[in-house]
């Protein structure tokens, strides 16, 4: 999920063997039907991107879907990425978890045109992530709760509460916990936003493929959020026609923050960080670590009760995890997963 300027790189490799071409280019892939799979996929998506995307381009776009396309072209140092945009070519790994989206994102970087050469590169990929969670798997430009639970992390917001209580006098119970779930901030320091807003490409490579640089895209992903929920696409690329016509060579970071209404205080993003959290992505979040919770259910409720079943202490216990900073809650046994998982391990 990258983008990269090398199209020599790729000029001399043999392709995929099958072949299955659309109306927007043309899918390579070692099997016949994923090469298909994906076609159809592009063929449905790149007109989607066309319509929404003020400075996209309709040309014809090739795609490779392989194995691993990291040695044979050199990406050693990408090790990692799923996908890469050349100027040339699209480059996939074929047993992506999202294949749509990874599509998505890496249509997007190759369709951008000129027009778009001011929007600094944590911003492009801001754009593309952006785009992959509207057009693929997911269908919506909503933020998850994974996300913004790290994003929330890295600027203090680390905390959520686990409260259970326990009042069943038939079996003796009068139980009262607290537990917590806690989030670890994926960066090693503060963040300071009009820096990571201005990185060039080489900068963004330089963080590496892991953790940190998912972090990096996240914040990039809500920067443009913000600014498309309040002046559309249209006003994040004028923004990229402003900087061109100003003469510079990409659009300062003071003005992106600006757009995006929340400035650069890292208060501000915190506030509007925690309002995207409401009770499905405090839900998202919650299922995400749905073993660590049962574990310590379990741990602290079938230690000091012989209960034969988790399932009706759950039930009785009502037990909720909820956010300090908005006061959110949401039951444990309506989180997806809990119950399957604790009638497994109880
Ligand atoms: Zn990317």
């Amino acid at each position: 999920m990258l983008l990269l300027g090398l199209g020599v790189l790729a000029g001399c490799q043999a392709a995929p063997r099958f072949e299955a071409v659309n109306e927007f280019g043309r899918v390579r892939a070692d099997k016949l039907e994923v090469a298909e799979d994906i076609a159809r996929e592009m063929q449905a998506v790149v007109p989607r991107i066309l319509e929404l995307l003020p400075g996209a381009s309709a040309r014809k776009t090739e795609i490779w879907v392989e194995d691993d396309f990291h040695e044979r072209f050199g990406f050693g140092h990408v090790k990692g990425a799923w996908g890469v945009s050349l100027n040339s070519r699209i480059h996939m790994i074929e047993s992506s978890s999202a294949p749509k989206a990874l599509l998505v994102h890496e249509l997007v970087h190759f369709l951008l045109d000129a027009s778009w050469a001011t929007l600094p590169a944590l911003v492009e990929e801001g754009l593309c992530e952006y785009f992959e969670y509207r057009l693929g798997e997911r269908a919506s430009a909503r933020m998850d709760g994974q996300r913004l639970a790290w994003l929330r992390a890295v600027l203090g917001d680390a905390h959520y509460d686990l409260r259970f209580q326990s009042k069943h006098p038939s079996l003796g119970l009068n139980l009262n916990v607290n537990g917590s779930l806690s989030v670890t901030s994926p960066l090693p320091g503060p963040i300071d936003l009009e820096r990571v807003f201005a990185f060039g490409q080489e900068e963004l490579e330089a963080v590496g493929m892991g953790i940190e640089r998912g972090v990096l895209y996240g914040f990039g992903h809500f920067l443009v959020l913000s600014i498309v929920e309040g002046r559309g696409l249209t006003g994040l690329h004028e923004l990229c026609l402003r900087a061109e016509q100003s003469g510079l060579e990409q659009i300062p970071s003071a003005w992106l923050l600006d757009a995006s209404g929340l400035g650069a205080s890292l208060d501000s993003w915190r506030r509007a960080l925690a309002n995207r959290m409401g009770e499905l992505e405090l839900m998202e979040l919650a299922s995400s670590s749905k073993e660590h919770l049962v574990e310590l259910l379990i741990e602290q409720a079938r230690a000091q009760y012989e209960l034969s079943d988790g399932l009706t202490w759950l039930r009785m216990s009502g037990a909720r995890i909820s956010d300090p900073v908005t006061g959110i809650s949401v039951r444990l046994i309506d989180i997806p997963g809990v119950k399957v998982e604790l009638l497994q391990r109880w």
